[in-house]
């Protein structure tokens, strides 16, 4: 036993060497970044755009998600090994078979778990110590009142109103135009913002998204093959500000509110309405759901009343999707359902209503801190 220790130790020192040193590496990064957050934001602004730049260039050709295929590659391959190691056991000349290749078997599972840790190590967990959107484009989130709420609520439905007002029905992007329309998006925000500036590969659309649906997920960002993967199947209005989103973390903005509000601002500024309307819609959603639990039903019911019919389907069949996929959370069914919350409504006073929202409220200078 000692002997075929000593022996394991000394053919796999190098991939030992790896899986161990590896872990303790990406620890040691994460722990100075967060006790010097500079460090952070020069690795976010320096060295992070190598991957966009290689995995993110070499994979964006292939018209589906590398992350999904692979995912499934792998599941398949654990799932027939565990079957040859299941049936091996029972007989004896397979199972002596079978410890020869034992060691193999852990050295690659090391070496293959120390590689999780070191890609998302390296394209997810330094990031976040790197400055935020808001420090990045100078605005100051900070505590608001409800009546800045409420003037953030109407701004979004009256831009939501003169695009629904067009001569021309706001209709869903095709596929091709969507992946075009959102990468155009960022790299136009990209010139107004320097640090959302650079490479932007191709969206890719899930296969099986129904199943993303079923956990709650509309979009994923793939740290290890660098792709915006999105949930294809969700109600069209979704789509485009979901991409934007998982965009924004390919330029290394991984904190969800500040992905979500570089989305808003990327459709915003875009040229096609789909997109403004998409942008402007989802970020609604979340000043709904701040709104309701700092509203009176009545409140709330009249700046519901506001909202453009085509607006109020399309959240209704946002809500209905939702609802079909059991064990999910519906951000808008939410804000349309729950009531239980308005009996605490509260009318005076400032605070913060979530980071998204408030970042929304610093964006129009409807808080506190706003100049
Ligand atoms: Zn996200």
């Amino acid at each position: 036993m000692y002997i075929k220790l000593t022996s394991f130790f000394k053919n796999y020192k190098y991939f030992l060497l790896y899986s161990a040193l590896t872990p303790v590496i990406c620890m040691a990064l994460i722990y100075t970044v967060r006790k010097y957050p500079r460090i952070g934001q020069l690795y976010a602004s320096y060295i992070f755009p190598i991957f966009p730049n290689t995995l993110g260039r070499l994979f964006s050709p292939l018209p589906f998600s590398v992350m999904e295929i692979g995912l499934y590659t792998i599941s398949f391959f654990i799932i027939i090994a565990l079957l040859i190691i299941l049936l091996s056991i029972f007989h004896k000349k397979a199972r002596k078979k079978l410890l020869l290749y034992v060691p193999r078997m852990v050295i690659t599972t090391l070496c293959f778990c120390s590689t999780i840790f070191l890609m998302i190590t390296l394209s997810c967990s330094i990031n976040y110590s790197r400055d935020g959107i808001a420090k990045d484009i100078n605005i100051v989130p900070g505590m608001a009142s409800h009546d800045n709420l409420v003037d953030l609520c109407l701004l979004l439905i009256n831009d939501i109103t003169s695009l629904d007002s067009g001569s021309t029905e706001i209709k869903a992007i095709n596929t091709a135009s969507l992946q075009n329309d959102t990468k155009q998006a960022m790299m136009t925000l990209g010139k107004k913002y320097p640090s959302l500036k650079g490479y932007y590969p191709n969206p890719k659309p899930v296969i099986m998204s129904s199943w993303m649906s079923d956990i709650d997920l509309t979009g994923l960002f793939s740290p290890y093959t660098i792709e915006a993967n999105y949930n294809n199947d969700v109600v069209d209005y979704i789509k485009p500000y979901t991409i934007c989103h998982e965009l924004a973390h390919l330029r290394g903005y991984i904190c969800e509110d500040d992905a979500g509000f570089i989305a808003y601002l990327a459709c915003s500024h875009a040229n096609s309405r789909q997109m403004r309307y998409s942008g402007t819609m989802n970020a609604l959603s979340f000043v709904l759901n701040a709104l309701q639990e700092d509203s009176s039903p009545e409140e709330f019911q009249q700046i519901l009343n506001q909202i453009p019919e085509k607006a109020l389907i399309d959240l209704e069949k946002n809500q209905d999707y939702w609802q079909g996929h059991e064990g999910t959370i519906s951000r808008i069914s939410e804000a349309a359902n729950d009531t239980y919350l308005k009996a605490n409504a509260q009318a005076g006073g400032t605070k913060s209503y979530g980071r998204m929202v408030d970042l929304l409220l610093a964006y129009y200078g409807l808080n506190s801190q706003s100049v």
